[in-house]
């Protein structure tokens, strides 16, 4: 039983559109997918039609944009991070009207980006909208493709460490929400939220243990411990730190179709695991 618990399409920053990556994942060899584009659930129905043609069993979910506020060395810091929610109301209003704030919030700040940017290339936004699926949640991605277009960059790896970066002068940041707030309200729309790839450094800073810690007494379910983000020490911290917490183990590929190396099933989530997200979620999961 292979189940795959985060993937990206056009919905958001993946490169293709929702129902051909529940038909990749069926290919892939996959028993189980779940679609989990930031920010919006606007894939879902063409992912749901897609598991029933490829005799796949779907999650649907999201990959909700948060930050992590602490005091560290006497300083308060925000650390970006990603909460994924499983199995959620799409209905439910807070949930819906916070994923709707984020989605404006990214769109002002990549028009932003490109204001920046065309200081010295020459981006336009226009194309970059002409690129992108109607309502999709914007983010840098959708520069780097466009900068990848114009012969700047190779590929969007190229483009996140040098223009995009987050430390470079033409990086602007966007409005997210506290993560404890997110998984609150993930829990009250009847979601299962789960920390995506927390220990991901290579995404910029992270957040120390006690946070985890904070999350999880804000109804946290579940670690990411297993993704290609993380070293073995790393996957092997979360494991534990995990069991210490009584929170649940995921492991997912976070596959962007052509726009990421993540292959689908390169991390995969224990079938139990599956059954406790599904105990605990509102919506059930898809099977054909
Ligand atoms: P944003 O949320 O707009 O700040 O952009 C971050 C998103 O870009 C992440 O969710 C990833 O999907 C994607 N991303 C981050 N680093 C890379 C990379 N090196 N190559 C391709 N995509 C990346
Ligand atoms: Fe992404
Ligand atoms: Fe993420
Ligand atoms: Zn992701």
């Amino acid at each position: 039983m292979l189940i795959d618990l985060h993937t990206h399409s056009t919905a958001s920053d993946g490169t293709d559109a929702p129902g051909q990556v529940v038909a990749d994942a069926a290919a892939a060899g996959l028993d189980v997918v779940a679609l989990t584009d930031h920010d919006t659930v606007a894939g879902w129905p063409d992912a749901a039609a897609a598991a029933r043609a490829n005799r796949i069993a779907l999650v649907r979910g999201a990959e909700l944009s948060a930050q992590a506020v602490f005091e560290a060395e006497g300083r308060e810091r925000h650390v970006s991070v990603h909460i994924l929610s499983y199995l959620h109301d799409p209905a439910d209003a807070p949930l819906a009207q916070e994923c709707e704030r984020v989605r404006t919030a990214r769109l002002d700040r990549a028009r932003r980006m490109v204001d920046l940017l065309a200081r010295d290339y020459p981006v336009d936004w226009d194309e970059i909208a002409a690129h992108t699926e109607p309502g999709a949640t914007v983010g840098r991605p959708h520069l780097a493709d466009a900068l990848v277009r114009l012969g700047v960059v190779p590929d969007r790896s190229a483009a996140f460490e040098t223009v995009l970066h987050a430390g470079s002068p033409y990086y602007v940041p966007h409005y997210a929400p506290r993560a404890v707030d997110t998984v609150r309200r993930v829990r009250e729309a009847g979601g299962v939220p789960v920390f995506a790839h927390p220990a991901a450094s290579v995404r910029g800073r992270t957040v120390p243990d006690d946070v985890i810690e904070e999350l999880a007494d804000a109804g946290l379910a579940g670690l990411e411990a297993h993704h290609r983000d993380h070293t073995p020490d790393q996957v092997d911290h979360l494991v534990g730190l995990a069991a210490r917490l009584g929170l649940l183990v995921t492991g997912s590929s976070d596959y962007h179709g052509a726009g990421k190396p993540n292959r689908l099933a390169e991390n995969t989530t224990a079938p139990e695991v599956l059954e406790r997200i599904e105990d605990m979620g509102t919506l059930a999961v898809i099977r054909s």
